[in-house]
């Protein structure tokens, strides 16, 4: 029986850890420690005697070498998030007592080219730096009796015929051969992997990369101590936006009483690492927010960040050894203005997790899990990139089916800055808690729509009657446009009726 993608991405979104995990091999080890290798390790010490962990920086705090962007802003969303609780319960409140901030939905809030929009989050949102974040984590991980964290530079696998045998790693100029009955891969994009896979007569992953050509500039403020009245607000910027250069600005409030705000945008750099340009900027150009949290000192210097494309590897099990796994941004890295990473490794350990669940035959490749895995990269692939093949044409001239679609995606997205039926649905997907084909949905596709035809034409009407009623319709002297006003108004009223009668289907 063929399973739909929503309904994969649906079962590999649950939030219970597995009753009765299966023990299957002896040694598993990971190659990197941040945040996909950790959650892999957590998967695994439910299926491995042990699992060894290795990393080529030493656990710190603050920002590190193998993860440069580590200062930038990063919003763990809620489809991460719940796999956070599901694989270390009371995660959020721990962070919490520990000085992270849970931002309930009343403490956020969300922009759209400088108008408020709709504010339909449900959940409580974890908010703190990535180092932070990490250091749970890590902590968590490594309070797990079977898992060793080991300082070295993974440098090469060692692989038989068919399947993955041992990992060589270099420790203090020394090459060391660790024998393994699993090896996961959580290297991060620049991961070597596919090279070392071709040295060894194994054909390389394909390569996709669609240029994001994104700028970062992060800035931390002394704040307050406790909740400000709003703690996490982004605020978004169409290209060409009167309003303000600034593609994407995001303010949190994170531990050690500090603001983290982060400016990004496609192409040019307005700000530079320049603090009062910075300043500036904030005052100027975005919601009060902003220029009331660089009102705190500066602590520390303007962080900048480059990126450059997204990438994807598309692992074929037909072509990979058994006993191989790869997970986090070794497979696919998006454009980071979605904040997609973290809640992917999140969803791949997911994955690992509902293999090795499946008591798989190791002596095979991994055909199941790269089959789900593809699942959880297409999702976050198809939202991440759409805007930017649109701006770069990497792949020539769009599809019907890829016009329909970013048509589509565009007539949601719009309707879901007013509308609440639309936004919670659009905010289900964009947080990765449910597949992309729920936007889709013609009911849905429909009220967004008509919503949109009805705040053209309340747009065209001078705002003067966004709800029109039908007496007030006749009354009139029959204007064409407020009578189609309210036949929208009704027909969307039916819509919400239906959509609150017929439950929506996964696929
Ligand atoms: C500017 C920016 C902002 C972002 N914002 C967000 C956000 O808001 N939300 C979000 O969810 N995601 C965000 N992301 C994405 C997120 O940072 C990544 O998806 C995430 O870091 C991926 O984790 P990972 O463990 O796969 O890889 P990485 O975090 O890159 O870690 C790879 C690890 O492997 C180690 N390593 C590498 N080579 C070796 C070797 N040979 N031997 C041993 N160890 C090795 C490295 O030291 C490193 O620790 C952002 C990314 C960027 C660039």
């Amino acid at each position: 029986m063929r399973t739909g993608p929503r309904r994969v991405f649906a079962q590999l979104s649950s939030t219970s850890p597995p009753a009765h995990p299966v023990r299957l091999v002896d040694t598993a080890v990971v190659l990197g420690g941040s945040v996909a290798g950790l959650l892999a390790a957590r998967v695994l010490a439910d299926h491995a005697r042990s699992v060894l962990i290795i990393e080529r920086d030493a656990p710190a705090g603050g920002g590190r070498r193998g993860v440069p962007h580590g200062l930038q802003i990063h919003l763990v969303l809620a489809g991460g998030r719940v796999q956070l609780e599901r694989w270390f319960p009371g995660f959020g409140e721990q962070a919490a007592a520990l000085g992270a901030v849970l931002v309930d939905p009343a403490h956020s809030a969300a922009f759209s080219d400088g108008l408020r929009r709709v504010n339909v989050q449900e959940d409580v949102v974890l908010s703190c730096s990535r180092p932070f974040l990490e250091k749970q984590l890590r902590d968590r991980v490594l309070a797990l009796p079977t898992v060793r964290f080991l300082t070295g530079q993974a440098c090469g696998l060692d692989i038989d015929a068919t399947a993955v045998t041992g990992v060589r790693y270099r420790r203090d100029g020394v090459q060391h051969v660790q024998s393994a009955d699993l090896v996961v891969d959580a290297m991060g994009r620049s991961s070597r992997l596919s090279d070392w896979l071709e040295h060894a007569g194994w054909k390389r992953p394909p390569l996709r990369r669609v240029p994001t050509d994104v700028n970062y500039a992060t800035g931390f403020f002394r704040r307050e101590p406790g909740l400000p009245d709003v703690a996490n607000v982004v605020a978004r910027h169409r290209p060409g936006s009167p309003v303000s250069r600034v593609g994407v600005a995001s303010l949190k409030a994170i531990e050690d009483d500090r603001w983290q705000i982060t400016l990004a945008c496609s192409g040019e750099d307005p700000t530079g690492s320049d603090v009062d340009e910075f300043m500036a900027l904030c005052r100027s150009e975005l919601p009060s927010f902003f220029g009331d949290a660089v009102d705190g000192d500066p602590v520390g210097p303007i962080e900048t960040f480059h990126q450059a494309d997204s990438r994807r590897r598309d692992f074929c099990a037909d072509s990979v050894p058994a006993r191989l796994i790869a997970v986090g941004d070794a497979v696919a890295s998006f454009n980071p203005v979605y904040g997609q990473g973290l809640s992917s490794a999140a969803l791949h350990a997911s994955c690992l997790a509902a293999y090795l669940q499946s008591s798989p035959h190791l002596t095979a490749p991994a055909r199941s899990f790269f089959a789900m895995q593809r699942v959880v990269v297409d999702a976050a692939w198809e939202i991440s990139t759409a805007a930017d093949k649109a701006r770069h044409h990497p792949d020539g001239s769009p599809s019907w089916r890829e016009r329909l679609g970013r048509w589509i995606r565009a007539e949601v997205q719009t309707a879901s800055a007013t509308d609440v039926v639309v936004a919670r649905r659009f905010r289900a997907v964009t947080v990765m808690l449910e597949h992309p084909a729920a936007l889709l949905a013609p009911g849905l596709v429909a009220r967004a729509v008509l919503i949109n035809l009805r705040n053209r034409l309340a747009d065209g009407l001078g705002r003067q009657s966004i709800r029109p009623r039908r007496a007030e319709c006749a009354a009139s002297t029959g204007t064409k446009s407020r009578c189609i006003s309210s036949a929208l108004t009704r027909a969307l009223d039916a819509l919400t009726l239906i959509a609150a009668t017929v439950r929506p289907r996964a696929s």
